[in-house]
């Protein structure tokens, strides 16, 4: 096994590695349907300094928050006024980088519509995406080095040896030189 060979598996093996791995982490999603007034929640564990992509879909407006457990604890009280993040919207991508780790609570809620709303929610780590595209981008390189590889070994087995009755540049894998029309390959049948 040559260098670029060698070079082309690694990079492959890297990409591939990456893609899995991005893809592990990858967008999970939900879909919510609330009815007036009704509100929805998910528990994550959140790790610091860690982006989390929280994408949402509604059917109509609707308002969600991000809490940490002591914002969670006081929505019994009706009390949503001191969650971390909120927003009302109908279509929207944020990313969410957790101040701690810890246990949040992503809380979507139907407070503006009379009637259902249903909301498609996909989140997963930001960094599951750019590991799938550091991952693409290994597996191409690979891709790349692999076929300058193969073009060099044809280039190379093109002329690889000289015509011994003309001294024609002739290739190996030739029965006849193509310039004194003598056989290149004695014995071989
Ligand atoms: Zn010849």
């Amino acid at each position: 096994m040559n260098s670029l060979k060698l070079a082309s598996l690694i990079l492959m093996v890297i990409g591939l590695i990456a893609i899995v791995l991005g893809g592990l982490y990858n967008p999970q999603s939900a879909v919510v349907t609330m009815g007036p007034g009704e509100v929805k929640s998910f528990v994550f564990s959140m790790n610091k300094g860690i982006s989390y992509t929280f994408q949402l879909k509604g059917t109509d407006y609707f308002t969600f928050y991000i809490m940490n457990e002591t914002s969670y604890d006081r929505i019994e009280k009706s009390n949503f006024t001191d969650s971390i993040y909120s927003d009302t919207v109908k279509n929207t991508t944020i990313s969410f980088v957790p101040p701690e780790s810890g246990t949040y609570y992503f809380v979507i809620a139907n407070v503006n519509s009379q009637g259902y709303v249903q909301v498609v929610l996909k989140y997963g780590e930001s960094n599951g995406t750019i590991a799938i595209i550091i991952g693409a981008a290994f597996s191409i390189s690979a891709i790349g080095v692999s076929f300058y590889d193969y073009r060099k070994n044809k280039r190379k087995e093109e002329m690889d040896e000289k015509c011994p009755h003309c001294g024609a540049p002739v290739s190996s894998s030739w029965e006849f030189c193509p310039h004194c029309g003598s056989r290149l390959k004695e014995g071989e049948q």
